[in-house]
């Protein structure tokens, strides 16, 4: 089956918001669109002395509040449109969450997992000396994303150091912690999904103490996500899944040791406390909150129906499609948007970058609690959104985000 295009999702979602806040026509047309969108093929040289050529993107989407923000992904489906509506999502993301940030992502199309370190060490150098045209601290910041982590951020910095000739540790948002990162910033986004399903559960009037929770993908937001919400919330995480499968047990996981288990085995499949179970079997358990946290279009038209969870907080970018999104909304299901559910990874990637460009480094409880109100002050007025139109929680989020994106349009002018 051809698979739909991303970015005309994403514009769907886009446009039901731009309908109901009576949008010009005019304006909507330019906020839609990405700005800039880069294409690099680019040469690296393998560990046996082979040449391959690789293509990468970086598409910046809008710019109108601030310099582009957003991670870049290596994966082997990595494509343009791809990139262009993870750009898009942050525009939106990073305005919802009133950072002063436009929106930006990039992307590599590599399976990482079959390069050794160096050659990842040359690919990411090369890609980003290729991209460095449109990036810079005021331009445009990149930060990890799917299969990305500290180390890749660490030769990405110095790599426009060096071309630069001077150590700029404001490029790029992610990096180790004793090289200009933040504390807290590993942990945010699964923080922020933290805070969200609280805030869902509690909206639901569900204790979260009582309340059984299945997290979709062990990466970076999954794992986060499902350590917090079973030691800050005392919820019972009782799935988990990643590429190779899930595992299922109904008395709750001890998430910390899984986590140990999955660093030693590289999945969470042969966890022993556990029942293996699918991917899909994971999302459709009887729960009372679902995190996807994995890749995009995993809740579709096909699964939506059986969706049991009260609540999904998206920990992933664009895990619903539009079609599952209006089956989801009949069914009374709430969903707590990627635009808001996962933007605690690019608050504090803020904060990161204020620090690097102030020089000066914030304690790790002063960043924590700052995230958490952030996190929360966004969750209430999207809910004042939804309730003022009626409407889902992604819906009403992109009335917020595209009114301030908006505003700044039309205060700045078209140029010339
Ligand atoms: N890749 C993350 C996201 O999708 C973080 C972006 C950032 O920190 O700039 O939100």
């Amino acid at each position: 089956m051809q698979a739909k295009s991303l970015y005309g999702m994403a514009v769907e979602q886009f446009n039901k918001a731009a309908e109901l806040m009576d949008l010009e026509p005019d304006l909507a047309e330019v906020l839609r669109r990405p700005k800039r969108a880069l294409i690099v093929e680019f040469p690296v040289m393998m560990d046996d002395g082979h040449i391959e050529v690789f293509t990468g993107y970086r598409v910046q989407h809008n710019v109108a509040r601030g310099p582009a923000k957003g991670g870049i992904r290596y994966h082997p489906d990595t494509n343009l449109d791809e990139v262009k509506a993870l750009a898009f999502w942050m525009t939106w993301k990073t305005a919802v969450m009133n950072l002063p940030y436009g929106g930006g992502k990039g992307g590599i199309r590599v399976d990482p997992k079959k390069l050794s370190k160096r050659e990842l060490e040359r690919l990411s150098r090369r890609y980003f000396s290729e991209i460095q045209i449109i990036i810079g601290p005021h331009n445009d910041i990149p930060a990890p994303d799917v299969n990305t982590n500290p180390d890749v951020m660490a030769w990405f910095m110095d790599t426009y150091s060096m071309n630069v000739g001077h150590t700029a540790l404001g490029i790029v948002t992610g990096k180790p912690v004793d090289l200009g990162g933040s504390k807290g910033r590993e942990e945010a986004t699964g923080r922020g999904v933290k805070v969200c399903a609280g805030l869902a559960m509690e909206a639901l009037g569900i204790d979260s103490k009582k309340a059984t929770v299945a997290v979709q993908g062990f990466g970076n937001v999954g794992r986060f996500g499902a350590l917090l919400i079973a030691q800050e919330l005392g919820s019972k995480v009782v799935a988990v899944s990643d590429s190779k499968g899930g595992i299922y047990n109904p008395e709750g996981f001890d998430v910390e040791d899984l986590i140990k288990h999955k660093k030693e085995a590289g999945t969470v499949v042969t966890y022993p406390k556990g029942e293996r179970i699918a991917n899909e079997e994971l999302l459709e358990l009887d729960v009372d909150v679902l995190v996807p946290s994995a890749l995009e279009n995993a809740i579709h038209e096909g699964n939506a129906d059986k969706i049991r969870a009260k609540a999904i907080v998206e920990g992933a970018n664009g895990p619903t499609t539009p079609e599952a999104d209006e089956l989801l909304f009949k069914k009374g299901v709430l969903v707590v948007p990627d635009i808001l559910a996962n933007a605690g990874g690019v608050t504090v990637s803020y904060f990161e970058w204020v620090q690097d460009l102030q020089a000066f480094f914030w304690k790790l409880e002063q960043i924590r609690s700052a995230l958490e109100e952030m996190m929360t002050d966004a969750f209430n007025d999207v809910m004042k959104t939804k309730e003022k139109y009626g409407v889902d929680m992604r819906t009403a989020a992109y009335v917020l985000a595209i009114d301030r994106v908006a505003y700044a349009t039309r205060k700045r002018g078209i140029y010339p």
